[in-house]
């Protein structure tokens, strides 16, 4: 597992943006984020579960957090620019944005992938991310320390047949993240830099390995540490990596 001991207080005063919170490793995310101190906005697709993750933040007595629906699937460049909006309104700062949601899509060889799948795949994976970082860029910039943090995955940088859109969207994730990193150093303090989480217990590894024991694999807690090591001071200077959770 990845060391690292994250003090008390280690995200206070610091607002991050967390996609796919509702559910899996997003929604332990922001739960810690809160833990340590963060002002966490919870992006995702189903509100239900995001007002659960509100209720359980709230409930802690943790920061209180903020929610913002929407579907990466089928949300526009205007989308985008409404959340930017909302958060310079609401907080007038972001400081870590942690891009998680993902879509496994389906499994299976390349001659037979479902074009409309394969779209969508890429859509969630790749251009959501894109187009959030575009519109959020402006407010990061102005933090004095800003933490992007993309999820990227054991396909992301070596093909595995059968994985189809979801390696490809994960090698492109890896590329988004480096050329970001790139584009911002000595520009700015936007740091960029990807976790790969490896096999973890949530409904998307489960529907990829269905004959799997999930007592077997880590719980989205135990995996935490690299989670706020990259969006807290401590990882200063990192920029550009791919850091695996254990
Ligand atoms: P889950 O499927 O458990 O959670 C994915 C989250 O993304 C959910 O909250 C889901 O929302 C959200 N999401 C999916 N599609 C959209 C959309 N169109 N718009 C907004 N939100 C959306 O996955 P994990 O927690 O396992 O995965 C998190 C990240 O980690 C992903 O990027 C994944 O690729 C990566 N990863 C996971 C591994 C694992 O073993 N679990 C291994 C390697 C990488 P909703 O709840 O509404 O469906």
């Amino acid at each position: 597992m990845f060391e690292y001991q994250a003090p008390e207080g280690l995200l206070e005063n610091r607002v991050i943006l967390v996609t796919g919170a509702g559910d899996g490793i997003g929604r332990t995310a922001a739960i810690t984020y809160a833990q340590y101190g963060a002002t966490v906005v919870l992006l995702g697709r189903t509100t239900e579960k995001l007002e659960q993750v509100y209720d359980e933040i709230e409930s802690a007595g943790y920061p209180q957090p903020a929610i913002i629906p929407l579907n990466l699937e089928v949300a526009v460049p205007h989308d985008y620019d409404t959340v930017a909006e909302i958060i310079t309104r609401e907080f007038g700062r972001l400081d870590g944005l942690l891009h998680n949601a993902g879509l496994l899509g389906r499994l299976g060889p390349l001659h037979q992938y479902d074009p409309e799948t394969w779209q969508q795949v890429m859509q969630v994976n790749v251009n959501a991310p894109f187009m959030l970082t575009r519109a959020l860029l402006p407010l990061l910039r102005e933090s004095s320390d800003a933490s992007v943090v993309f999820t990227s995955s054991g396909v992301g940088n070596k093909g595995r047949a059968h994985w189809g859109a979801y390696s490809v969207s994960k090698f492109a994730t890896e590329g988004l993240m480096q050329v970001l990193a790139d584009e911002e150093d000595g520009l700015s303090r936007v740091r960029s830099n990807a976790i790969n989480p490896g096999a973890t217990q949530t409904t998307m590894r489960a529907s990829a390995y269905p004959a799997e024991n999930p007592d077997t694999l880590p719980t989205p807690e135990e995996i935490m540490p690299v989670y706020l090591y990259l969006m807290g001071q401590d990882s200063h200077p990192i920029n550009g990596q791919v850091l695996k959770a254990r």
